[in-house]
């Protein structure tokens, strides 16, 4: 038996599925992706962050007596000149359900049988319908439907095989992140650890974290959506590592809000960039006052610190996606998709099932999604929930020395004469009234 062992979006040597049923000579591979990485700018953030996970998960290999060669091609191509050097019986690899990865996969397929294993999420979309056979649409009967497996005390995890060895090779370590194209990105400081480390770090917080998770000024959440994302620690592993401290219960609620949206893209493929509920909204399509959204240029200063952050560190705290998605959607009223593109844009831990289900969550168009009369006011989230304005001045130094309340104030900053700052786009009050009443007579 010759296996090809092909490393996606499972960047981990533990609780591996390709790694639990590999037997026999294997090679282990990654590939950079032309036709992927070609639509993404030379800065992007994510590209330096998969471009180090690799190399690590080389070394983890290397540690166990394994290796992984690494390539820049596209996939077809560079499998095709694999199998010119030697003939193989199977890939092994993981579920990708996006679009693009099903016709790359078939592709694939036509040269070698392939094994997929769902291993990035706690549960196959197929496996979570209702007794009458069709999807949840409601994410608490979802959750609860399943809170069995999540009470049981330990998620079983993948077991390495010990029945596998390492082919003999040439194994590559590919080409450098310039010759792709990119230029390599300061990337936040956490992700140079290792995301066991960070969640014990979060540990400790863990028993406040249902109060604390709103206060983006501190930091209070586990940061693990960006491991998860490109599978450095795996769902089980994680409720594994939490489960039996104080306040478990709710934080692997929150995770399986990640497996909700995604059973709602699988289950609803058309709502990747249809409103799921199926209602015409009647957005309007103001490019100008789009770009100020996206350049922090809005005139309000939660909005604003928020987007230039993103656009900074590809890291959004949470609230404040909740926040901004509010604002273009029901404020400036604003497609979600535009929204949603330019998150997928920008975010490491961009999940098109997460991304395309919250912004739909957030323009009341999606499944259990916030009712549309229900529109965040700005100035009242960022005075709840970062009173002193310490992450807003951190990120906006014009306003260090404005006093809070007048940050949390609509208009508020625009009146001190001395600060160079944007006025309002549009009237927070007006704009919201407007949006509820096209809202109702959709
Ligand atoms: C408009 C918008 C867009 C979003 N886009 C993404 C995205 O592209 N990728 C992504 O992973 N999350 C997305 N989220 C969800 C959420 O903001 C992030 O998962 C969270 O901020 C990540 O930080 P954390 O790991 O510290 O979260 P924690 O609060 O520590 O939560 C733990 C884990 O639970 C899961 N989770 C928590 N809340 C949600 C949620 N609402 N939806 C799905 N999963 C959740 C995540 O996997 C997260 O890592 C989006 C939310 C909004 C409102």
């Amino acid at each position: 038996m010759r296996l090809i062992l092909w490393f996606r979006r499972d960047l981990r040597t533990k609780d591996s599925a390709i790694l639990s049923h590999a037997q026999g000579e294997v090679l282990p591979i990654f590939i950079f992706d032309p036709d992927i990485l070609g639509q993404l700018p030379a800065d992007d953030k994510r590209v330096s962050f998969i471009y180090r996970s690799v190399q690590r998960l080389r070394e983890q290999l290397r540690t166990i007596g394994l290796d992984l060669s690494v390539y820049y091609g596209r996939p077809r191509e560079v499998f095709e000149s694999l199998l010119a050097k030697c003939a193989f019986d199977e890939v092994l690899c993981s579920c990708d359900f996006d679009s693009y990865a099903i016709t790359r996969d078939m592709e694939i397929e036509t040269l070698l049988p392939m094994r997929r294993f769902y291993d990035s999420f706690l549960l196959h979309p197929d496996d979570t319908l209702k007794n009458d056979g069709t999807p949840y649409k409601v994410f608490t009967p979802f959750y609860n439907s399943f809170e069995p497996l999540w009470s049981s005390s330990h998620l079983e995890e993948f077991v390495r095989s010990d029945t596998m060895r390492l082919m003999e090779w040439e194994y590559q370590s590919g080409v450098s992140l310039e010759e792709m194209g990119f230029e390599v990105q300061e990337l936040p400081e956490f992700l140079s650890l290792d995301p066991f480390e960070v969640l014990d770090e979060f540990l400790p917080k863990l028993a406040n974290y249902r109060h604390d998770r709103d206060y983006f000024a501190i930091e209070a959440t586990s940061r693990m959506s960006v491991f998860l994302r490109f599978g450095l620690i795996s769902p089980r592993q994680l409720c594994n590592r939490v489960r039996g401290h104080d306040g478990d219960a709710f934080y692997i609620r929150e995770l399986y809000w990640r497996e909700f949206y995604n059973a709602i893209l699988y289950h609803f493929p058309q709502s990747e960039r249809e409103n799921w509920n199926g209602r015409e909204i009647g957005w309007r399509e103001d490019r100008e006052q789009f770009a100020a959204w996206c350049e922090g240029r809005t005139g309000i200063p939660i909005v604003d610190a928020a987007m230039r952050h993103l656009g900074a560190t590809g890291t959004m705290h949470n609230r404040l996606r909740m926040i901004v998605a509010s604002y273009l959607c029901k404020n400036l009223f604003l497609p979600w998709q535009w929204g949603e593109e330019y998150f997928a844009l920008k975010l490491l831990d961009y999940e098109a099932s997460s991304n395309i289900g919250s912004w739909q969550w957030g323009a009341s168009t999606g499944a259990d999604s916030v009712p549309y009369f229900r529109v965040f006011n700005p100035y009242t989230q960022s005075e709840k929930f970062d009173k002193e304005a310490k992450f807003i001045k951190s990120v906006i130094p014009e306003l260090a020395d404005i006093d809070a309340r007048l940050i949390h104030r609509e208009n508020g900053v625009q009146s001190n004469i001395f600060v160079d700052y944007p006025s309002q786009l549009v009237d927070i009050r007006s704009s919201r009234a407007e949006a509820i009443e096209r809202f109702r007579r959709v």
